[in-house]
């Protein structure tokens, strides 16, 4: 027996099933474990307490997991199903939105919203692909909770540029200082993600407090496209009411996440459906459509706000 998967015994009859001490003894593997019965290593949330898939030791094994019902699938699936679309966008947004409604849209145009596309599409992915394999073992699932920030730090960085793209696309110097400060903190972010302290499970709510810190930092071009703009340009040209949607919705899935809501309050109670982590991919999930509104919004804006002599000399410069 292997000390990774349980074997459970059970004495099934032989031919018609009458008895008379015809009976054999069949093996069961158990796929589904409670908290208590992990290794130390897997024991994360202790107010989950049934619905695990022990350590696997297998890649293979991950990946069946993906057909078993258990306290993972709702957070894979969230995030794979929500990929994907990303992904499919990604192939059809440029020539089935963005052309027809403005053909005069540039290669610039493209790259932006491509890039955050990319950038939804790499973070939902990533996570899908740890909630998959951590399941492996304990330097598995260390090397794939990093996949995971790593993920987040994009999709932060990949909003953030193209926020400041179409705040400032007729200031290039504007564009380029705040995407160096942006890749700076991103940059400050992996090297804290990267280390091995960071992703022990005491430092939950300064991770949390730490991807708010990132994401709020997106305050300060807003605050100089106002300044420069005024209220009405600022706000207009980077959609502002979408982002300040997005950003209730990112804290709002940080602080869940961090202080473990509602599961702390009824422990085993919302181990399938309704934890906090499956709350708060729901609200990453939300937060990044609110972006790409906020995104196609900005470009539209661009587009439609240009006259004719400034969309042509824009075309000509990017
Ligand atoms: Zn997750």
């Amino acid at each position: 027996m292997s000390s990774i998967t349980e074997v459970k015994r059970r004495r099934v009859p032989i031919g018609n099933g009458n008895g008379e001490g015809l009976y054999k003894e069949v093996l069961e593997e158990k796929t589904l474990y409670d908290f208590h019965e992990l290794p130390e290593w897997q024991q994360d949330n202790d107010k989950i307490l049934t619905g695990y898939i022990r350590e696997t030791k297998s890649v293979l094994k991950c990946v069946r997991s993906l057909f078993i019902w258990n306290n993972e699938t709702v957070n894979i699936y969230t995030h794979l199903v929500s990929a994907v679309s990303y992904f499919l966008l990604m192939l059809g947004i440029t020539d089935l939105v963005m052309v027809p409604h403005f053909p005069t849209s540039t290669f610039t145009d493209y790259s932006v919203i491509n890039f955050y596309l990319l950038g939804a599409f790499g973070c939902l992915m990533c996570s899908s692909c740890f909630h998959t394999f951590k399941q492996h073992s304990g330097p598995h699932s260390d090397a794939w909770s990093k996949v995971d920030y790593m993920g987040i730090i994009v999709l932060i960085t990949c909003s953030m540029i193209s926020l400041i793209y179409y705040g400032f696309f007729d200031h290039m110097e504007y564009f380029r200082l705040f995407t160096v400060l942006t890749l700076t903190l991103a940059t400050a972010c992996t090297v804290c993600v990267l280390s091995d302290k960071f992703n022990h499970k005491d430092f939950r709510p300064l991770r949390a407090g730490f991807f708010i810190a990132f994401g709020l930092s997106g305050v300060f071009p807003v605050a100089a496209g106002i300044i420069k703009f005024g209220i009405q340009g600022g706000v207009q040209r980077v959609q502002l009411k979408y982002l300040g949607l997005e950003a209730i919705f990112y804290i709002a899935g940080a602080l869940i996440y961090g202080f473990r809501i509602p599961e702390t309050m009824f422990p085993g109670r919302f181990d399938f459906w309704g934890h906090s982590h499956q709350i708060f991919h729901v609200l990453v999930v939300i937060a990044s459509f609110l972006h790409l509104k906020a995104v196609m919004g900005s470009y539209i804006f661009k587009h439609s706000h240009l006259n004719g002599v400034g969309l042509a000399a824009l075309q000509s410069t990017y």
